[in-house]
């Protein structure tokens, strides 16, 4: 019996992509061979390769003058690749929204000078500070945002507005949840294993003038974006698997209606989440309301041994992976695209008997 997965990543993916994945295991497309058996040298799989980067392009709206990158290492190889390939002057600012912000932000230090412009740490990351652009140096190489914060349940509802200064955001979380305007980034990375596809490749869409010549340099060559754009991604084995499926993950996507059908349904799957949790007695959300995230929903009783029973029982009921991250306890509910709705109703409808039986 299929469950339903709340996990932060790796995460659900669509029942019809895993069967068709399924399908294609043994023969992909008449080749007789499974994907993760080619050459990816092989015209199959170019193929393979060449579409998912098309589909993305066309589901993102992604504008001619930007690059689709699939790099391994996760998005912390981007904490690291980020800094090394854009920092020019030596300097660049950062909002700090949790963890994967504050790592970003830690990382870069080794490479230059990190500006932290505003940080929502004093209250547990429950929040999305507000930015006071006085504080912006003009002169940074880049400014560094985490969009959706898995762990603490907040998002920018819109990308700050950093002039010149190209915008650099880890939507790992978020890519693909609601529809972005791409040419207000100079940088967009995730990883695929929230919202797109298994572990294992990490997306990078990058303003083609940020890609620098690093050649002299002493960057590893698998760090510089440059390697990336100029072979396709093909300079050496790219996790062929991982693309594969992201590709399913983006035809099922497309047929699903796009981004613009994915928010709407994205946002009536968390409302019935959040008005429960409004309603309920026992239960309640640890993010102040105008920045909750659509996709990472935490919320908790109050009580830890009341927790621990309720992610007990759940699982028992068929929901499982619904604990907070190791850093925070209690619970936390991912919402991502391919848990379907009935999923969220069921959670609740479970959510009301457990308060009831434990009233
Ligand atoms: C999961 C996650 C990461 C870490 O991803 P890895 O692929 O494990 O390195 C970083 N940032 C965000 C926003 C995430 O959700």
């Amino acid at each position: 019996m299929r469950v339903y997965n709340f996990s932060a990543g790796p995460a659900v993916l669509p029942q019809e992509v895993l069967e068709q994945a399924a399908a294609e295991m043994l023969d992909q497309g008449g080749s007789g061979q499974s994907v993760t058996e080619m050459s990816h040298r092989s015209g199959e799989y170019g193929a393979i390769h060449g579409e998912c980067e098309a589909l993305l392009r066309e589901v993102m709206g992604i504008p001619g003058n930007y690059k689709v990158l699939f790099v391994q290492g996760g998005a912390h190889m981007q904490f690291e690749m980020v800094p090394l390939n854009l920092m020019r002057k030596g300097k660049a600012d950062f909002v700090v929204t949790g963890q994967w912000a504050g790592k970003a932000y830690s990382e870069a230090k080794k490479y230059g000078e990190a500006n932290l412009v505003a940080s929502s740490k004093d209250k547990t990351f429950s929040y999305i500070p507000a930015l006071e652009p006085e504080k912006f140096d003009k002169d940074a190489d880049y400014f560094h945002i985490c969009q959706n914060n898995t762990i603490f349940g907040t998002k920018f509802s819109a990308p700050p507005e950093t002039g010149d200064v190209p915008l650099v955001a880890d939507m790992s979380s978020c890519i693909l949840s609601e529809p972005v305007d791409v040419s207000k980034y100079g940088l967009i990375y995730a990883c695929a294993q929230k919202n797109m596809g298994p572990a294992g490749v990490t997306t990078v869409i990058i303003r083609e003038d940020l890609i620098r010549d690093l050649s002299d340099s002493k960057v590893p060559t698998m760090l510089r974006y440059q390697i990336y754009s100029e072979n396709d991604s093909l300079y050496n084995t790219p996790p062929t698997y991982a693309i594969y499926m992201c590709g399913l993950v983006l035809k099922w996507l497309k047929k699903k209606g796009g981004l613009a059908a994915m928010k709407t349904l994205n946002e009536k799957k968390a409302a019935i989440l959040y008005d429960y949790l409004d309603g309920s007695e026992m239960f309640g959300g640890t993010v102040e309301k105008e920045y909750r995230s659509l996709m990472n929903v935490p919320f908790v009783t109050g009580n830890g041994e009341l927790d621990k029973k309720f992610i007990k029982r759940a699982k028992e009921e068929g929901f499982v992976n619904l604990s907070g991250h190791r850093s925070v306890g209690g619970m936390r509910a991912s919402i991502y695209n391919a848990m379907p709705i009935e999923g969220v109703e069921k959670l609740v409808a479970f959510m009301k008997h457990f308060e009831q039986e434990n009233a």
